[in-house]
């Protein structure tokens, strides 16, 4: 869904864009009430100089697209209860299209409603109907015979829109399960390094206790003698090198 700004000029006539500032407490929900108009009829009609009434909204959203037709910090009139009324100028007017694919309409509203209150940290308790402020029955389409069961549906779907956040893109689900492959990956070749490191600790633990002879050769046995004799040493767990080094410094006569 695109998200269009377009600002109705503050020149527009009946006094549609004051330009009163606003610091906004509340969202209120409509429907058009003309089930053929799109957002961008809606829009347009706000500037046709046939239209002599004074009223404007923020935002109308339709089945391709929202437009902002007021900033979202200036008053506009929507909520019928007058110049200094809460709902004109605390609250965010949002006029919901008849027309086309209204489910989907619905559906692109609560997911923009809902972006709405997370900006401003906001939850559904900031919800208004046109209703609340004035009893007029809108939206229409959510009264249900006086049950208002669509409005109840209206502000679930806001609320599990807000908790979901937006579903994943098909783009951001492949670049994600392509992420997985690659840590899956690297898990796998951490591993196999674990395997050649343990490996490779009992190659060199092998090479060293092969490099201890477990016996005394016979040829190095008169020079341990001596040298254990002497108190130079009292191991006789030695290398062939240890044994060789031995028996030459007995030759010198060291030990006796
Ligand atoms: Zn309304």
């Amino acid at each position: 869904m695109e998200y269009i700004v377009n600002h109705i000029p503050r020149t527009t006539p009946c006094d549609r864009r004051p330009g009163l500032a606003m610091a906004a407490e509340y969202i209120t929900i409509h429907n058009t009430g003309n089930a053929n108009s799109t957002a961008l009829n809606e829009r347009l009609w706000l500037t046709n100089p046939s239209n002599d009434r004074k009223a404007s909204y923020h935002i109308v959203i339709d089945q391709n697209r929202a437009i902002e037709c007021l900033p979202l910090t200036e008053v506009g009139w929507h909520a019928g209860d007058g110049g200094s009324g809460t709902g004109n100028r605390k609250s965010i007017g949002i006029e919901i299209c008849e027309s086309g694919n209204y489910a989907q309409t619905l559906q692109n509203a609560a997911r923009l409603v809902a972006e709405l209150l997370k900006e401003r940290g906001w939850g559904v308790d900031r919800l208004r109907r046109h209703y609340d402020w004035s009893s007029k029955i809108c939206p229409r389409l959510m009264y249900d015979k006086g049950t208002w069961a669509g409005w109840t549906t209206f502000k679930n779907m806001v609320r599990n829109a807000l908790q979901e956040g937006e579903p994943m893109t098909p783009q951001e689900l492949s670049a994600f399960k392509e992420l997985q492959g690659q840590v899956a990956t690297l898990a796998q070749a951490n591993t196999h390094l674990g395997v050649v490191i343990e490996g490779q600790a009992k190659q060199i633990k092998a090479l060293q206790d092969r490099a201890k002879l477990a016996e005394v050769p016979a040829w190095a046995q008169a020079a341990v003698d001596a040298a254990v004799a002497a108190g130079v040493i009292d191991t006789k767990q030695g290398s062939h090198d240890f044994y060789r080094l031995l028996t030459i410094t007995h030759r010198a006569g060291v030990f006796k």
